[in-house]
């Protein structure tokens, strides 16, 4: 899709002019570009600007498109960013369901709890990604190609662009569109079904992302089982032990930033499947473990979003990759596993595999000597339980970094909710043969984890663990998401990216 903000050209026609209008406006038309007002004057149905409502007209010969689509925002044309995407969504599919290729758009929003250029933002990356869908496998009539918007152009100097440059309108477009293509490489990543998403095809897929850039300051490094062994990675391949498949081991570095300057160091979790392995799940919804190496795929489209982005920041991505099977030779509850670190945990439950990897990869992650260890993963069942589907869970002994996070989530509306690590809960994983357990019982599961990968966390960085199993995927169309994986945790890390190189640009001053 091609989007562009400007004035429109005098002679083109479009295929379809879509706007937005509120019911409380005294005059429901009067929030409406003049053309568009001009002709709906007394064509307007008396539901018009209702939330929900939408109706199609054909527009006159010297209008700017062949038909109005217009669509009502309920009381106010100030909105949550949730509305504001599933509005997109909709909008994108009942054009491309009717056909239409060439858009007019009027976007007149203001985003609740964001500021102009955070709702701009909001609002271009969104669009790119309205019409996302995932079809590779679908074959022969369910692979009939629908229409697809491949041109949008926004009316100039309306809503949040109001006073925005056409040069600076168009950087913001450029920026959006890379995060948005990351976030659907990410979706793709997640939701491409296990066969076709082995440890060793992610790791496919993070090298040919890098190769296709060919920047000096953008590199990777796949550590095979023979490289994961010599590290001392016990998690990793205790874990993996149960699989057929090998694991790898990812590192991505960009160094975008200053030389000799500590950098972030982003770790994911990537169980690309995740039976549960003696530990099994049960067979309902088992299917959804495809999308258990969403940490990894999050990391992974950070790294390269702030590398198109040309971020000055230093980071590295570092993914444990492996499938959790069951197996004669898989790991078993009891096993008692060494880490790279020396520590030891007693395996209490197999399925509780994600912090087991993850302790290797946090622990791997001080030969980087990092300023701030960042790390993702769709961790715990008892996250979902304790937030539902609207933020992923954050922990963090750092105040100061906690609160620049939860910020950042609010004004990407990848929002996030601070849960507690105190010392206490430590009581939880205590075993009596090893020095941690990787379970806690049954309450404070998504704590527990927490506290058990805050043992292997680099001592001299500030850590915080996203337990982003809520957001990470969706069974269904939801929030104005597609089906599947969401993308979430790409936008809020370049937010606080960005806070960061903010706050440190003005305490140079
Ligand atoms: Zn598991």
């Amino acid at each position: 899709m091609k989007v562009e903000i400007r004035e429109r050209g005098k002679k083109e026609r479009r295929h379809a002019y879509v706007v937005f209008a509120a019911k409380d406006d005294s005059n429901v038309l009067s929030g409406l570009p003049e053309d568009a007002q001009a002709a709906l004057m007394g064509a307007v149905p008396a539901s018009f600007g209702s939330d929900g409502t939408s109706f199609t007209t054909p527009l006159p010969s010297d209008s700017p498109a062949l038909r109005l689509y217009a669509f009502g925002t309920g009381k106010s044309l100030t909105i949550t960013p949730r509305k504001a995407r599933t509005l997109l969504r909709s909008v994108a599919k009942l054009l491309e369901k009717n056909g239409e290729t060439t858009v007019l758009l009027d976007l007149p929003f203001s985003l609740e709890r964001m500021n102009p250029a955070e709702g701009r933002e909001f609002l271009l990356r969104h669009l790119f990604l309205s019409n996302y869908s995932f079809t590779r496998y679908k074959t022969g009539e369910a692979k009939e190609k629908k229409t697809e918007l491949t041109s949008v152009r926004l009316s100039a100097l309306r809503g949040l662009w109001t006073g925005v440059s056409e040069k600076d309108a168009e950087r913001e477009v450029r920026d959006a569109e890379i995060v948005a293509a990351a976030s659907a490489l990410v979706r793709d990543l997640g939701n491409t079904p296990s066969n076709d998403l082995l440890p060793r095809h992610f790791a496919g897929h993070a090298a040919a992302e890098v190769k296709k850039r060919a920047r000096k300051n953008l590199t990777v490094t796949v550590l095979d089982k023979q490289a994961i062994e010599k590290e001392k990675m016990g998690g990793l391949l205790a874990v993996n032990r149960g699989a057929t498949e090998e694991p790898r081991f990812v590192v991505i570095q960009y160094m975008g930033g200053r030389k000799g300057q500590k950098p972030v160091a982003l770790v994911g979790k990537g169980v690309t499947f995740d039976s549960g392995g003696i530990s099994i799940k049960p067979a309902e919804k088992m299917g959804e473990m495809k999308w258990d190496m969403m940490g990894a795929a999050t990391v992974l489209g950070i790294v390269l979003a702030a590398s198109d982005l040309g971020l000055p920041v230093n980071l590295v991505g570092l993914t444990p990759l492996t499938e959790n099977m069951p197996s004669g030779s898989a790991y078993k509850p009891g096993d008692i596993v060494t880490f790279r670190s020396g520590k030891t945990a007693e395996i209490d439950n197999t399925d509780a595999e994600g912090r087991v990897i993850l302790a290797d990869a946090l622990d791997y992650a001080k030969t980087f000597n990092p300023e701030v260890v960042l790390d993702y993963a769709t961790l715990t069942g008892a996250a979902v339980v304790a937030l539902g589907f609207e933020a992923g869970a954050l922990f963090s002994e750092s105040d100061e970094l906690a609160a620049g996070i939860v910020s950042a989530g609010e004004r990407t509306d990848d929002r996030i909710w601070r849960l507690p690590l105190w010392d206490e809960y430590k009581e939880n994983i205590k075993s009596d043969w090893a020095d941690v357990k990787n379970t806690g019982g049954r309450w404070g599961g998504a704590i527990n984890g927490a506290m058990f990968l805050k043992e292997f966390a680099p001592e001299g960085a500030l850590w915080a663990h996203l337990d982003i199993a809520p957001t990470a995927n969706y069974d269904r169309e939801y929030a104005g998401y597609a089906t599947g994986a969401t993308g979430y945790g790409i936008a809020l890390t370049l937010r606080w990216l960005r806070d960061r190189l903010a706050l440190a640009g003005s305490s140079k001053n």
